[in-house]
């Protein structure tokens, strides 16, 4: 197959959801549609059980999982699917964040009872700000819920997305009949057969058809006719570029846990999902049929086995074709590095591979050169953007608990900070060691870790901050820059890339902050 061809037929994108929406449920269905999988149950939920904090074994089972399923990929229909895997847990929000900057569109799934949850709201203002395409599936239409206008308004509203149906569902709950498919102008009756792979549709491309009637009934047809009539009537026409652009989200109504409707969404996913994006870069935007590789690292995973230390890279493949055993520059550390053995990753097993194309992850085997949002080329300097720190919402002090083990401490801390675990900060006045995360979990997972990975004990201290922001002064060597400098040296660290960073104790000390060094801009991310 051409090189082009081979970009066009992929798509890769991440599911979101809140957790217990169906992400799994419909992870998991998808997979059986591509043959990938053969029975329900194989794919295993990334959730953290609830009250786990501290059930130690319940990490380990999860990392086991997240490396199982970082990457489900399958063909369908002649296109190469790759789903990439985001944890719903809100403390592991930042691994999401990271995961959606290497898909090229998401999938949203909705709880047609609980409606727009938290974490989704989280997720798609991520999506919406960087303009990824979204599909939006509503599922769970086999419970009472919410009535579908009534979803799409809350959808509207506090998603800030413009929704066009492409299925409606005919009745819910109890008396859910089915759906009508908007996109294909046909009927899929409701069995409640789980097992049944593929519904038989019915073409009805005449609302006004009798045999509608004959199918849901007199009373459920009228319904349906009234309520298409308005679905026309209130929401734009699907328009393929609005969606691709961001704009315009279409919407699919379901029951992951019955597989009715996930063929209908996969179907249109296929027709209408971007293919390969291109992507920007310090220097120039880089497109996915240019003839030489350039990709991004967006996720580390380290070894299960603590006597390994190697680790796995998850590459994103930008441009090009990644080959086995070529020599491809590390741009940040200016250095080539050759990979014998880069896996590809499918439902069910991780393999070696040759070549890989734009759109796809490859896992290299990495003893330490890599961090998250390392950038590799053929030769050309360039960095990929988008892989930003955000800040963190939890700080304490890392203090080493066994003096004999300090090398491993850092050692350790060092690479689990690469992974992308938390983030270490060190203030400037005493050079003391602070570790910021996005959930309180992350501490102890470090803390289990650091003992049973590098043979290191740690213990904490809390720390008052509100929230990290990084430092850009117009001129270093203004009197302003000096004087915040100095007054608030208690308060200054460095980030591991050596950016400064100001620890803001509270949001009023922020504010005030700003408001006294108006030529300091104090940011929430690290790209700025
Ligand atoms: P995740 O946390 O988003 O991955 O959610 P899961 O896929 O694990 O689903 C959470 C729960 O909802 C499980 O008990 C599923 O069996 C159930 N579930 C998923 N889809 C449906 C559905 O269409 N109908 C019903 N009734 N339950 C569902």
């Amino acid at each position: 197959m051409k090189f082009t061809d081979e970009i066009k037929r992929r798509r890769t994108f991440g599911i979101i959801s809140h957790p217990d929406a169906g992400k799994t449920t419909l992870t998991e269905k998808l997979l059986l549609f591509g043959g990938a999988i053969h029975e329900a149950g194989a794919v295993k939920s990334n959730k953290i059980k609830k009250g786990a904090t501290s059930d130690f074994m319940e990490i380990e089972r999860q990392r086991g999982i997240s490396v199982a399923t970082s990457v489900l990929a399958f063909e369908y229909k002649g296109t190469k699917i790759n789903i990439l895997d985001t944890p719903g847990h809100k403390d592991f929000a930042e691994d999401t964040f990271r995961t959606l900057t290497a898909v090229d569109s998401v999938i949203v799934v909705i709880d047609v009872a609980k409606g727009v949850e938290e974490q989704t709201e989280k997720l798609v203002e991520v999506c919406r700000m960087r303009n990824i395409p979204m599909i939006v599936f509503i599922n769970k239409m086999d419970r009472e819920g919410k009535d579908a206008f009534e979803l799409l308004d809350e959808i509207e509203q506090k998603l800030n997305l413009t929704v066009t149906p492409l299925s409606f569902p005919i009745g819910m709950g109890y008396d859910f009949k089915g759906i009508y498919n908007i996109w294909e102008q046909n009927v899929n009756l409701f069995t409640g057969d789980p097992k049944k792979d593929i519904e038989d549709t019915i073409e009805i491309s005449d609302l006004s058809s009798p045999e509608l009637d004959k199918l849901i009934g007199e009373k459920s047809a009228d319904n349906l006719r009234e309520e298409l009539e308005l679905v026309d009537g209130v929401y734009p026409k699907f328009n393929k570029e609005a969606y691709l652009a961001g704009n315009l989200q279409p919407v699919f109504f379901g029951s992951a846990l019955n597989n009715f409707g996930v063929r209908e969404l996969l179907d249109c996913f296929v027709a209408i999902a971007p293919t390969p994006r291109a992507k920007d870069s310090d220097s120039r935007t880089v497109k996915p049929d240019e003839k030489e590789f350039s990709g991004f690292v967006f996720k580390i995973h380290a070894n299960m086995d603590p006597k390994h230390r190697d680790r796995l890279a998850f590459i994103k493949v930008v441009s090009g074709t990644f080959e086995r055993n070529k020599n491809y520059l590390h741009v940040r550390q200016g250095k080539n590095l050759k990979f014998s053995s880069p896996n590809a990753f499918f439902a069910e097993k991780k393999e070696i591979v040759d070549i890989s194309y734009p759109g796809d992850i490859v896992g290299l085997h990495d003893t330490g050169n890599f961090k998250i949002g390392d950038t590799l080329t053929e030769g050309e300097i360039l960095n990929y953007r988008g892989v930003p720190s955000f800040s963190p919402e939890h700080f304490r002090y890392i203090n080493n608990a066994d003096p004999m083990k300090t090398k491993q401490l850092d050692k350790g801390v060092d690479q689990l900070m690469d992974e992308g675990v938390a983030q270490l900060f060190t203030l400037e006045l005493n050079n003391r060691k602070v570790i910021g995360t996005v959930g309180a979990l992350q501490f102890e997972v470090i803390q289990y870790r650091l003992e049973h990975e590098y043979g290191a004990k740690c213990t904490y201290e809390n720390l008052n901050v509100h929230k990290a922001t990084w430092v850009e002064a117009k001129d270093i060597k203004s009197e302003e820059f000096k004087e915040f400098k100095r007054v608030k040296a208690k308060y200054l660290a460095h980030d591991k890339r050596g950016q400064l960073v100001f620890f803001a104790d509270s949001q009023f000390s922020l504010q005030m902050t700003q408001q006294k060094y108006p030529s300091i801009k104090f940011h929430f991310t690290s790209e700025f």
